[in-house]
């Protein structure tokens, strides 16, 4: 496959991102527990939207044809309430939900509106019991740096995640309510992107920019990414459902080759939404949707955010940065110290004795290597501060420290005096006697003793320089 040449195919591309976030859901206080066990209750439901609220021809259609059909919603007595069930009016927005948003929306150069409407979006398939989604504008006009790339954010909303789907048949839809209300960011980029490969960057910067509020769900499905590229003499088409955002240029570029077979046939390809397949191809999955039919939410009140208190956060990027720089280690010490939420500035201020090097290795490569070369997990934190202070203070000695965490990983209990440091005086006596005992054994014969005797407690070069000296 000759490679493509974007610019002269005319590929533009836009992405939207869509994050759930950790804590209480967004219009009640149930937790964002996502469950696929047995449920607690199940209710039945019919379509609640009447037609003169869905308005498009397609849409009111597809209503007509959903209308015959009813739904299951599978709950649960803990995690779902009469909010998700439409029994109940929404409570006051979720602040910590929107708190977050409006931190997104500021790192990405967004403008903060003045005021925030809740609104409606009309939902038809049953995925939420009310037949809408609610969905608030944040943030607008903001941009993304990529390379030396500046790539235009359009929108930041804050909306309820709908419910999952569990099984679809022509009669009826069963939906697990437990997803329903899940405080989701939308973030929509302009068709800006003029290269798969960029579009996965801008994926991968967002992606962080989110991570780095520390607030965002974590897991598969927690982050989804939808494509929308077209090119000259296509049709512009949606890519939805990437299972990672490392797959997005290969499945881009499958597409366009896919719109470039049809025209070169002699075909117009046809917009539409289309599904990111396991394997990097697309496959057909609706029509494209017209402009969402909105209206506003009227039991919930405006909400007119305060922008000066909106804090942003440093990113995981410069956290990492400044890692690096500051002790010394490796980008990738560093960015897994970030990553795993290690506070690494304590750790290093408490044992100045060792080097920072020493400590990010053993927080984070060491756990990795007993697992790869014992097949032991060892959750290195609860030991860290007693082997770290230890070494720091010379109790043992820093080869000691990975040789314990090894037995503890076994089962054993740390064993900290086999390990006791030997003192130089100690030392010096202990090797005065060795020769004294063993006139006629050369050098290399008694270090041999020395070292059974003090293996990872003394240092050779000590050895060696009492045995130069008191060896005549
Ligand atoms: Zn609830």
């Amino acid at each position: 496959m000759a490679a493509l040449n974007y610019d002269e195919l005319g590929l533009k591309c836009g992405i939207e991102i869509h994050q759930q976030l950790e804590g209480k859901k967004l219009f009640c206080d149930c937790l964002t527990e996502i469950r696929k066990d047995n449920p607690d209750f199940k209710i039945v439901r019919r379509l609640r939207a009447s037609a003169g609220e869905i308005g498009r021809v397609d849409q009111a259609a597809l209503y007509e044809q959903k209308k015959q059909k009813y739904f299951i919603y599978q709950g649960y007595n803990d995690i779902t309430c009469d909010v998700e069930l439409d029994e109940e009016p929404p409570h006051p927005i979720n602040q910590e939900a929107l708190k977050t948003t409006l931190q997104v929306a500021k790192m990405l150069n967004c403008m903060i509106v003045d005021e925030i409407q809740v609104m409606r979006k009309t939902v038809i398939d049953g995925s939420n019991t009310s037949g809408f989604q609610r969905t608030m504008l944040i943030g607008m006009n903001g941009f993304v740096k990529v390379g030396n790339r500046k790539i235009r954010i359009e929108s930041v909303c804050l909306e309820e995640e709908a419910c999952q789907i569990i099984k679809r048949t022509k009669e009826y839809d069963i939906y697990n309510l437990s997803r329903l209300g899940i405080p989701l960011i939308e973030i929509a980029t302009s068709a800006d992107i003029k290269t798969p490969e960029e579009a996965r960057e801008v994926a991968s910067k967002i992606g962080m920019i989110l991570r780095s509020t520390g607030a965002c769900k974590r897991g598969i499905g927690s982050i989804r990414q939808d494509v929308n590229l077209s090119i000259k003499g296509g049709a512009r088409v949606e890519i939805k459902g990437f299972q990672d955002y490392r797959s997005i240029p290969k499945i881009m570029n499958y597409e366009i080759e896919r719109q470039l077979k049809l025209i070169k046939q002699g075909k117009k390809p046809e917009e539409q939404v289309r599904k990111a397949e396991p394997d990097f191809t697309t496959s057909y999955l609706r029509p494209m949707p017209g402009m969402d039919r909105m209206y506003p939410e009227t039991d919930i009140p405006s909400i007119k955010p305060d922008v000066r208190e909106v804090r942003t956060v440093k990113t995981i990027e410069q956290r990492t940065k400044e890692l690096v720089k500051k002790h010394n280690i490796s980008n990738d010490l560093a960015s897994q110290l970030v990553k795993q939420e290690i506070d690494f500035k304590d750790y290093a201020n408490k044992y100045k004795n060792l080097k920072p090097k020493f400590i990010a290795d053993i927080l984070i490569n060491a756990p990795k290597e007993i697992k790869a070369r014992f097949n032991k997990e060892i959750n290195v934190f609860e030991y860290a501060d007693e082997l770290f202070s230890r070494a720091d203070s010379e109790i043992i000695p820093i080869s000691a420290v990975f040789e314990i965490l090894t037995e503890i990983a076994h089962g054993k209990k740390p064993d900290y005096e086999k390990y006791k440091g030997v003192s130089d005086e100690e030392l010096e006596k202990e090797i005065t006697n060795l020769i004294k005992n063993n006139k006629d054994a050369p050098i290399k014969a008694l270090m041999g003793m020395v070292m059974a005797k003090y293996r990872g407690k003394i240092d050779g070069k000590k050895a060696i320089e009492f045995l130069k000296k008191h060896k005549k």
